[in-house]
């Protein structure tokens, strides 16, 4: 699974359904019903569609497994200022040592949750599992989409980072490599 620099670009007629390759979008391996779905939207952001690509077991598990330790720390790490900050603003109408040591004791479990994450997420997230996860995240992206309406055809132009997965799907859509 090398990294590819480059894209193969694909326009083709969408009227709501495409047919897909029975491989992987991702790592071009036999894919069986599994699918990942990615989300297509017009310039103005006012029409979306979600279409679903068909993935291998390998990369759907990758993708399923993969933890995400960032947004906790994120999220977990203003809580802790938050908490922090209210703790010297103490309302008058608490006691100051109850305030405080439920004070410690809530930043306590935010400090045990993000550590947590993030040793959870370095036992879960193995190398395969990282790489694969960031190539589906890559393995395609939608250049151009255009909804179709009840007597106008639309179009979709994708960039894939699968070459092979992009001429099966070109043939299957009767689309067009774009440079
Ligand atoms: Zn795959």
């Amino acid at each position: 699974m090398e990294n590819k620099k480059y894209n193969t670009i694909v326009r083709c007629d969408f009227d709501g359904g495409l047919q897909m390759p029975k491989i992987c979008v991702s790592c071009g391996a036999v894919a069986g019903e599994k699918r990942h779905e990615f989300i297509a939207s017009n310039n103005l952001g006012t029409s979306k569609t979600r279409i679903k690509f068909p993935v291998c077991d390998a990369c759907y598990e990758a993708d399923r497994n993969y933890v995400h330790a960032a947004p906790v720390t994120i999220v977990g790490t203003i809580a802790f200022i938050l908490s922090v900050f209210s703790l010297f603003n103490k309302p008058e109408k608490y006691p100051s040592g109850l305030f405080l040591i439920g004070g410690i004791i809530w930043l306590s479990v935010i400090v045990a949750y993000v550590i947590w994450t993030n040793i959870h997420a370095h036992r879960l997230n193995s190398q395969e599992v990282i790489s694969r996860h960031n190539e589906l995240k890559n393995a395609l992206k939608v250049k151009r989409f255009i909804p179709f309406h009840r007597h106008i055809v639309g179009q979709i132009t994708l960039a894939f980072s699968n070459a092979q997965f992009a001429k099966a799907f070109k043939k299957l859509n009767k689309g067009t490599f774009i440079k």
